[in-house]
């Protein structure tokens, strides 16, 4: 598996200069595209499960997928989803997050620590007083041995208490001291670069190391990133831990992510939503993706633009055509991925009214302008900016959807026959 194929179209500012890491054959940092990452939230020992939801996160597009790995049954489970997961086809590299005991679990699940494709850890749960070194020193050897990268992960809510309490105590001795919240980023920063230090100074090289540091606030999120960029050259992975639910998640996330990316922050993601009891956990693979995408970073899935809709068109046809449109789209891109390279960067347009209906349409590689009220009831459809048809009539939705299947099909195809179904 690798990510060097896909798009990436400069922002307006330069992409700020990381080292590359390799994992399991995806690339972070450097030159290549912004990696998407999700994580499970099934217990990992169940393996049935686990195997379920990672491919299903795989299928959505997530390119590096991380699991708990917190307690023996947990380790033993890692080779034999690993193992079944390969059997199905999925080769997305898998993460293995390790709290407290991390040292141990790879000590003692050898085939674990080889089946994982990075290890993440996180600083301030490490280990305590005199352990905190050696249990650290014991996750690097493990990483070196197994020539696996290790993502060092800051989180403000287990963050070294000892550094923090340092620092507190120093700022209060200075002449102006910095607030309190001041002082918690630089922990949080502190925390994540001594860390990396001290795994480079036990022989991780700087192409093998990963740095996050999340925090809640957006604020917060963008002030420690944009000090952490400018302090070293780490490959970064950008998330706003507990971010939360539904929009606000979403909106907190890409606020803060999309402030930092424009500035050419960040080499890989995770959108941390909160899902609603029996949601969809492939839905943060697919706001990271829009996020990208919409952003003009990478290219996903083919974008349906739709007008919001007004008093000008009453009539909930052209919502629900640009819903199912979007739908299919998705719920096809795994078979289109393959079927027709190239799919992702189309533009798909849906309008209510002709007041901006045939000018959006134009723009788009195929968009309809559906009637308005009061307006005859006709459809001009547009296809790479020319008016090809009109469309009449109570078919209208599923004519445009075979339009659209067709347009891909010739534009994208390559010539292997395809069955297209219109529901
Ligand atoms: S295109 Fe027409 S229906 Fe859609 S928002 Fe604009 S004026 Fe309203």
């Amino acid at each position: 598996m690798t990510n060097k194929s896909q798009t990436y179209i400069s922002s307006p500012f330069p992409r700020r200069r990381s080292v590359a890491v390799d994992v399991g054959g995806v690339i972070v940092g450097g030159e290549a595209p912004v990696v998407v990452q999700s994580m499970t939230n099934t217990d990992t020992a169940d393996v049935d499960s686990t195997v379920a939801q990672v491919s299903a996160l795989a299928r959505a597009g997530s390119e590096l997928v991380r699991i708990t790995v917190d307690r023996d049954e947990a380790a033993a489970a890692v080779p034999r989803i690993k193992e079944r997961l390969q059997r199905i086809g999925v080769n997305v590299p898998l993460v293995g997050d390790f709290h407290y005991i991390g040292h141990k679990l790879l000590a003692d699940h050898p085939d674990c620590a080889e089946a994982l494709d990075k290890y993440r850890i996180n600083p301030g749960n490490v280990g305590f007083k005199t352990k905190k070194d050696k249990q650290f020193g014991q996750i690097i050897e493990m990483a070196m041995k197994h020539d696996k990268p290790v993502r060092i992960g800051v989180n403000w809510g287990s963050l070294d208490q000892e550094l923090l309490t340092h620092l507190m105590d120093k700022n209060q001795e200075e002449g102006s001291p910095l607030t309190a919240q001041e002082v918690m980023r630089e922990a949080i920063c502190q925390s994540g670069l001594l860390s990396a230090q001290r795994a480079e100074e036990l022989g991780l090289g700087r192409d093998k190391i990963i740095l996050s540091a999340k925090v809640s606030q957006v604020q917060d999120l963008i002030a420690v990133y944009t000090d952490l960029a400018q302090r070293c050259d780490y490959a970064l992975h950008l998330g706003l831990t507990e971010a939360g639910m539904g929009t606000k998640g979403i909106v907190a996330s890409s606020a803060s992510m999309g402030i930092l990316l424009q500035q050419g922050i960040g080499d890989t993601i995770r959108i941390s939503l909160t899902p609603e009891p029996g949601g969809d956990r492939t839905r943060e693979v697919q706001v990271s993706q829009e996020l990208l995408q919409t952003m003009g970073f990478r290219s996903f899935v083919p974008i349906v633009a739709a007008c919001p809709g007004c008093g000008r068109t009453t009539s909930t046809v052209f919502q629900e055509l640009a819903q199912d449109i979007q739908e299919h789209i998705r719920e096809s891109m795994p078979k289109w991925r393959e079927q027709y390279p190239g799919v992702e960067e189309l533009n798909v347009a849906v309008m209510g009214c002709i007041v901006n209906g045939p000018g959006e349409s134009k723009h788009a590689d195929i968009g309809i302008s559906l009637p308005g009220t009061g307006e005859t009831p006709a459809a001009p459809v547009f296809v790479d900016g020319v008016k090809t048809v009109t469309l009449r009539g109570p078919n209208i939705a599923n004519e445009f959807k075979a339009m659209v299947l067709d347009y891909i099909e010739k534009r994208y195809g390559t010539g292997v026959s395809s069955e297209h179904e219109i529901s």
